[in-house]
């Protein structure tokens, strides 16, 4: 395929060593998927840009060292089963879909989770299954969880995402305010859940049963 974007791509390769992404499994899975496949054509010139990049319904798509960190972090292995919420433009399941062996994906809005799946269905990836939904009730189907990377940013962790973990499972999940929340490790030890903040970040919110509410704030109406 004409790949015009080599050079950005490797360019943002550098910028992701350069933020501290040394997993050299996470930088070629970062250099196989192709973002621009991914993100919409109005801005798909900033598709190599080491930024969040909007992606249509108010969504972004988040910023690719901060996605990388969490896969570093996360330490993903070939045999992890990992529940991605938010999929969004469905790059970060694409790229999880290298490093593990099964991606299960939650989207709560539909055009988003259909997009996805046939930006994925495009590329063959056969290994992830996508679900449009409310993800801070997780997916119960096919649980437990080796992995869970959540992309949006709720006022707790939701308790079903806790109870999906498998017993040494990690998970990542921004916490805080609307604007602001902590990244924080969760990893589970049979009934118990040490949990470690691993760095300030801002995340579009976490909307739904365990999230914020879905009516907009006051002011906002
Ligand atoms: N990884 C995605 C991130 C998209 S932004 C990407 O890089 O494209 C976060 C996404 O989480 C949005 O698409 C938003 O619609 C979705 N989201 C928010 N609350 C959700 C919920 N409760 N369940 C599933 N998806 C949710």
């Amino acid at each position: 395929m004409n790949d015009r974007y080599v050079g950005q791509r490797r360019a943002l390769l550098g910028t992701m060593q350069e933020r501290g992404i040394r997993d050299l499994n996470v930088l070629r899975a970062f250099d196989t998927v192709h973002r621009h496949e991914f993100i919409p054509e109005a801005v798909r010139h900033r598709s190599y840009e080491d930024a969040p990049v909007p992606i249509g319904f108010g969504q972004t798509a988040s910023q690719p060292s901060l996605q990388a960190l969490y896969m570093q972090v996360l330490e993903l292995k070939p045999s992890d089963r990992v529940l991605e919420i938010g999929t969004g433009c469905g790059f970060q399941t694409a790229v999880l879909a290298q490093l593990a062996d099964r991606v299960y994906s939650v989207e709560r809005i539909r055009e988003l989770g259909v997009r996805a799946r046939e930006k994925l269905d495009a590329l063959r990836m056969s290994n992830v299954a996508i679900l449009v939904g409310d993800g801070t009730i997780g997916w119960s189907r096919y649980a437990p969880y080796d992995a869970i990377l959540v992309a949006a940013g709720g006022p707790e962790i939701p308790r079903p995402l806790l109870e999906q973990m498998a017993d040494g499972g990690r998970m990542l999940i921004p916490v805080g305010g609307r604007d602001m929340q902590q990244l924080v490790l969760v990893t589970r030890r049979g009934d118990d859940y040490e949990q470690r903040p691993v760095t300030d970040c801002t995340f579009v919110p976490l909307l739904g049963r365990f999230g914020w509410s879905t009516e907009a704030p006051p002011g906002q109406r």
